[in-house]
């Protein structure tokens, strides 16, 4: 029977520790390596919502994309959240285990992910690794054929799992796009690099205000941004299957669950509708008392 410290060697062979930033932490978190393993359940957060799902699975270890601790940490109680995680997870014999910029790099990684679910062909990484160009942070690639910005963000809101935050699109929707770049998660610190590879639209998530809007003032490329769950979410199921595959290559039984809990901090999206009348212009018309 498989165990818990086999699963974790092969994360390691196919995301290597060492490939991670060096800020990250990544790796086995909590639980023994000798713990025989049957079922694994994937999530991008460690969160109580995917502790109790994997307890309620039967299942005997946690993969996320984020690690639970990323700096120093003096207190595991249960006082909060992430105490309450770990301390049901250690009491129910559960280990969890995250692969995270080591995941983002990789050949089949989370980025490789995004662009593969949006119809990216001929992707090469937009920050390569020194001693292996097929490795790194973000991927730019090209649509098999040229598309509006409005129809390509139509394809990427239809790709993309299901959750409140949807998309964004920012650019002109008639333009026309060809070269792509994505990152999944938090992309604020290649946009310069997206315009500097020559994209025509750059797909990631968590743009702020201020660096978004000076980046399409300058004329960069065309900006989608989805959520940070769902654009790293679409690697779940392409590491459910090199688990499937390599436990079915070993000759062992693994089952391995995504989660679809989504772990965005919202519920719901409304479109703003309130009113932006000028107030200085049409004094009598509709002020507020
Ligand atoms: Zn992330």
């Amino acid at each position: 029977m498989l165990e818990v410290g086999t699963v974790a060697g092969w994360m390691q062979e196919w995301y290597p520790p060492a490939t991670a930033e060096a800020w990250d932490r990544v790796g086995l978190i909590s639980g023994s390596r000798t713990t025989p393993v049957t079922r694994v359940l994937l999530a991008v957060d460690p969160v109580e919502a995917v502790g109790e799902q994997a307890r309620a699975l039967g299942a005997q270890m946690v993969i996320t994309h984020h690690p639970l601790y990323l700096r120093g940490t003096s207190f595991v109680s249960e006082d909060d959240a992430k105490g309450r995680l770990i301390a049901g997870l250690i009491r129910s014999n559960i280990a969890l285990l995250n692969a995270h910029t080591n995941a983002d790099v990789a050949r089949g990684g989370v980025a490789q992910a995004l662009a593969d679910l949006v119809g990216i062909v001929e992707t090469v990484p937009m920050v390569p690794v020194a001693d292996d160009p097929t490795v790194g942070l973000g991927r730019i690639g090209r649509l098999p054929s040229p598309m509006r910005l409005g129809d390509f963000a139509d394809v990427v809101a239809s790709a993309l799992p299901a959750g409140p935050n949807g998309i964004l699109v920012g650019g002109d929707p008639d333009r026309l796009v060809t070269s792509v770049a994505v990152s999944g998660g938090s992309g604020d610190s290649f946009l310069a690099l997206a315009g500097d590879l020559g994209a025509d639209a750059y797909v990631t998530a968590d743009l702020r205000h201020h660096p978004a809007s000076e980046h399409l003032e300058e004329g960069g490329p065309a900006l989608i941004c989805g959520s940070h769950w769902a654009t790293e979410w679409p690697w779940l199921p392409v590491l459910a299957r090199q688990l499937v595959d390599r436990a079915a290559a070993e000759g062992e039984q693994l089952e391995v669950v995504v989660s679809q809990i989504c772990t965005e901090p919202w519920f719901e999206h409304l479109a703003t509708t309130g009113s932006t009348q000028d107030l200085v212009t049409m004094p009598n018309e509709g002020a507020p008392a």
